[in-house]
């Protein structure tokens, strides 16, 4: 069918003309007006040339590639539904403005594309393989299109697939008597609740729902240099979309296992290094453990305790660069020992004989300059 057609314009027609068009046939095919068994699709019809046509972008793509280019282009052509317009717009010249039922009593239509649900899926990964990423099949659940109905929800088969009490409409008309008047107001169709649809007509898979619940397993590329908490999208794949919405995204929380050996603070980590009060006097050198391996490091002469010792670009490799690292810091901890053999108090006492006879020298020292000044 040809959008152009349906609506009795031309094909250079302009938005106005287009907008004009639309409104006298909606009028004279709403199923509130017109009660030819045939309206309600006539109606859809119209709306649905009118949703392609009064826009711009859809308009260009159906003019070059028609109703499959627009489906290509990710839009649903089959989406458009009666909610989408507004129809005090259309009614309101019509009836004069006295019609209440339609602007004030309209709910969301439960026919249009609604895009699926966002799904998040938390999983816990080593500190090492947040430092250097890794690959990760994991298992999700969500909502996948029903194959066998085409998410439409409806039996390809079925022959009454449109609701028989509103006539696909969605809303029934009922009329009340008051000692005013008789008043017509428009409810959602009891029968169908709202769809349209003949729940009769229902997919046998998927009850009407367009969509089934599947087990999938997915691999996802954890990258290096990512911390504990951070989201991971994984596009499409949360659950499927109604009435040819899109899907919705899988989010992935990182949960990052804390470390025994290292703490780490952006890309650059931490650990502790003991030494003995001996190393630190005359310095030495040790192998401490990175996240690369083992790295030599050199502790200088007269270290102290919580000195720090900066390890170069063996920290974690930063997010999103091949070349960038964060460092390592190690924060010397002195141990002073708590028992000594005789050999070892025997030398600690001649160093403590030695250290007490220097204080007294200097004393000595002082004493001469104080007399020296005349002090
Ligand atoms: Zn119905
Ligand atoms: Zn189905």
């Amino acid at each position: 069918m040809d959008y152009y057609e349906i609506l009795g314009v031309e094909k250079n027609a302009s938005k106005d003309d287009i907008k004009k068009a639309f409104r006298q046939k909606a009028r004279q095919y709403h199923p509130d007006v017109n009660k030819a068994p045939d309206a309600a699709e006539k109606f859809k019809e119209i709306g649905k040339a009118y949703e392609t046509l009064s826009d711009d972008n859809k308009r260009e793509i159906y003019d070059r590639y028609g109703e499959d280019g627009l489906s290509n282009a990710g839009f649903n052509p089959n989406s458009f539904n009666m909610g989408d317009i507004d129809l005090s717009d259309i009614f309101s010249s019509f009836f004069g403005g006295g019609f209440g039922g339609f602007s004030g009593g309209y709910e969301r239509n439960p026919n249009a594309p609604e895009r699926g649900d966002d799904l998040r899926l938390d999983i816990e990964i080593d500190f090492l393989e947040a430092c250097f990423g890794l690959e990760k099949d994991i298992k999700i659940r969500h909502l996948e299109a029903c194959e066998e109905c085409n998410s439409t929800g409806m039996d390809k088969n079925a022959k009454d697939s449109i609701c028989p009490t509103c006539n696909g409409a969605g809303r029934v008309q009922k009329s009340t008597q008051t000692i005013l008047g008789s008043f017509t107001s428009v409810t959602t169709c009891p029968h169908c609740r709202g769809t349209g649809k003949n729940p009769k007509a229902f997919c046998k898979k998927c009850h009407g729902v367009g969509a089934i619940e599947k087990e999938k397993n997915i691999k996802i590329k954890i990258p290096h240099g990512i911390e504990h908490g951070s989201k991971m999208r994984v596009a499409n794949e949360g659950n499927a979309g109604k009435n040819g919405g899109r899907c919705g995204d899988l989010y992935v929380v990182i949960h990052v296992k804390p470390s025994k050996e290292f703490a780490r603070n952006g890309f650059d980590i931490y650990s502790e290094l003991e030494i003995s009060c001996l190393q630190a006097i005359l310095g030495d050198e040790a192998m401490v453990k990175t996240i690369h391996g083992e790295s030599p490091v050199k502790i200088p002469q007269g270290t102290q305790n919580e000195d720090r010792i900066t390890l170069k670009g063996q920290g974690v490799p930063y997010l999103g660069s091949d070349s960038q690292k964060g460092n390592h810091y190690i924060t010397i901890k002195v141990v002073i020992p708590k028992k000594l053999s005789q050999q070892e108090e025997k030398l600690y006492r001649e160093l403590f004989v030695l250290s007490k006879q220097q204080t007294k020298n200097q004393d000595g020292i002082l004493d001469k300059m104080k007399s020296a000044l005349g002090k």
